[in-house]
């Protein structure tokens, strides 16, 4: 059954007119999976309708924060209320209390929190005061990471053994990217290596303790433990990124439920409920290097806003019932039960899985760990795939490299039926 995407077609030509690429952030332009952007209109739990009046259940939830679905009651409920009082005061409020409350009751290893507005505030944010604290210039940051797009991150692997970063985006100085290195996934030895040589210039190393922008590509334990063991011996600072994995697989870090410790933790995407919020976690003693106690400047005209901060602890409220983890797991194992199934024959269909994040990689094999690893037919089957998908009403994030989301609003019909409909494109 093709869709009739007719007005979604119009709205993109007359954005193209109007913005660069008829997008607010790249991915969005459909560019690896051909077609057109849609336009969503309006959407409810797991479903959302396009301009064209097409019903689809989402499974990219805005890329991670609509951990409870679109638009839940009580979230909604909050903003309303949050937004009828003021939209932004630019000044102290009581729900930044709350929500540091919250957030800190579930970081154990934390004490002080910073509220900003994204993620990639929270990482450069972070960073900033890693260099800061520590006097030190250099970075580490690992091949496959993302963590927003500041221009100490924007930095990807140079040739040769020892990797100076080389700038991933033009408008980022080569001298910028030079203090940043860039170092293989699961690889202990070169990690050993990085820090023989740079260990006492590097400020700290940043790392999404489980990597969810390239793949999902899961890191043992060990190797976690080394980059923790490594940062310690040398003074660096750990700094988690965990912008995605933040309360999305338990009401926490993702690493904490592993026992390895970080010195800042960043956040963002649920802990905003679907309103930009960013956020970043440390010691006190470390926090207090941020102004206007110590020396490291941040600042923020909308930085800890009313109507953002009441959407987060709606939510986190609502994540702080453990049945919400329980219900995603279950889930989680009806969508590997019923692909498992329907794909039994098919050798080429592979996904790796934890809790509500899962990710396809469409390629005989192993599953990657590195960014390396990751292989291009996976890809090109998944760009296939994709448009298949949307003419049965499914909505996947449009790239290969991207991973699935549930949420909570989610049925075990419709996590059964992706799985019927994936087998059934992949036929
Ligand atoms: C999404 C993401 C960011 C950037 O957050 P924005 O709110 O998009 O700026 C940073 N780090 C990780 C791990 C992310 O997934």
């Amino acid at each position: 059954m093709r869709r009739v995407t007719q007005k979604s077609e119009t709205l993109y030509q007359k954005a193209c007119r109007l913005m660069p690429a008829g997008v607010s952030s790249p991915v969005r332009a459909f560019k690896s999976v051909g077609g057109t952007p849609l336009y969503y209109s309006r959407a409810a739990g797991s479903r959302f309708f396009d301009a064209d009046g097409n019903e689809y259940v989402d499974y990219c939830l805005s890329w991670g924060p609509l951990i409870l679905g679109h638009a839940h009651p009580a979230v909604v409920e909050a903003v309303k209320r949050a937004a009828r009082d003021g939209l932004s005061f630019g000044a102290c409020c009581e729900k930044e209390i709350e929500l540091a409350e919250r957030i800190l009751s579930a970081f154990p290893s934390m004490q002080q929190v910073r509220f900003v507005s994204s993620g990639t505030e929270a990482v450069m944010t972070a960073i900033r005061l890693a260099r800061g604290v520590s006097a030190r210039p250099k970075i580490l940051k690992f091949e496959g990471g993302y963590h927003g797009h500041s221009d100490s991150l924007l930095v990807k692997a140079g040739s040769g053994l020892v990797t100076f970063g080389r700038s991933s985006s033009q408008g980022v100085p080569e001298s910028f990217a030079a203090e940043t290195i860039v170092c293989p996934l699961d690889d202990e030895e070169a990690l050993a290596k990085i820090f023989e040589s740079h260990g006492k210039n590097l400020a700290a190393a940043i790392v999404e303790p489980l990597p969810a922008n390239n793949g999902l590509l899961q890191q043992r334990v060990e190797w976690l433990q080394k980059l923790r063991q490594l940062c310690t011996q040398h003074g660096s600072l750990l700094i988690f990124d965990e912008v995605i994995s933040g309360f999305r697989l338990s009401f926490g870090g993702y690493a904490d439920s592993l026992g390895v410790r970080a010195d800042i933790i960043t956040l963002g995407k649920i802990i905003g409920g679907g309103m930009p919020v960013g956020a970043l976690c440390g010691s006190k003693e470390i926090m207090q290097a941020l102004a206007p106690l110590g020396g490291v400047y941040q600042a923020g005209t909308l930085s800890g806003n009313p109507v953002s901060l009441a959407a987060g602890i709606a939510t986190l409220e609502i994540l702080a019932d453990d049945e919400c983890y329980v219900k995603l797991e279950s889930l989680g194992q009806t969508f590997d039960e019923t692909l498992k199934k329907e794909t039994a024959k098919l050798t080429f269909v592979n996904w790796r899985r934890l809790g509500s994040v899962l990710w396809l990689h469409l390629a005989e094999g192993e599953l990657p760990r590195t960014a390396d690893a990751v292989r291009p037919e996976a890809a090109e089957r998944f760009n296939r795939m994709h448009p298949a998908l949307l003419d049965r009403g499914i909505y996947l994030a449009p790239s290969a490299y991207e991973v699935t989301f549930l949420s909570t609003a989610h049925t075990t019909q419709e996590v059964g039926d992706l799985a019927v409909e994936i087998a059934r494109a992949l036929k």
